[in-house]
């Protein structure tokens, strides 16, 4: 038997540039208002919750921050041609080329910025975040990544 506390994606945004490749091809660079659904299943603590939504949402707000307002990049791409300098990331697909500086890219180590990986890296944080805090009554994390009204990719996990 297991608990589940959902935080919905009115408070959980982040607005970001973003292109996936597929099939040889590579989209036109555009953005998303990506808004985030969270499902953290668990046992109850000795206080009747599984964990706090406050700190549930803080946290799930910090890595949105993180997100906002930036390149996506997938450092694991292998149709992107990636280079790095200490002032900007030049990527390159085919005759394309992007030069972003740093600030401006959240380097994400994934191979395509999907909302299923970007999900699955958000669960990822999320469960590296509890691990630390110590909340071993959580047994799994479900992430939804919604790029447009009604169109989002989920990743579900163990929290270990
Ligand atoms: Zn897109």
């Amino acid at each position: 038997m297991s608990f589940r506390i959902v935080l919905e994606h009115q408070t959980l945004r982040f607005a970001a540039a973003h292109f996936t490749t597929f099939a040889g091809e590579c989209e036109p660079l555009h953005g998303h208002n990506y808004a985030l659904s969270v499902e953290i299943e668990g046992e109850l603590t000795a206080d009747s919750w599984i964990l706090d939504f406050g700190e549930a949402k803080a946290l799930v707000r910090d890595i949105c921050a993180e997100l906002d307002h930036k390149f996506l990049l997938p450092l694991e791409n292998p149709a992107l041609e990636i280079a790095a300098s200490a002032a900007e990331f030049e990527v390159k697909f085919g005759a394309r080329r992007y030069v972003i500086p740093r600030p401006d890219v959240a380097q994400l180590p994934i191979d395509n910025s999907t909302a299923e990986r970007l999900a699955e890296y958000i669960a990822s944080r999320i469960a590296s975040s509890l691990r630390e805090r110590g909340a071993s009554n959580v047994t799994s994390i479900a992430v939804g990544v919604e790029e447009s009204p009604g169109q989002s990719g989920w990743f579900r996990r163990p929290l270990s």
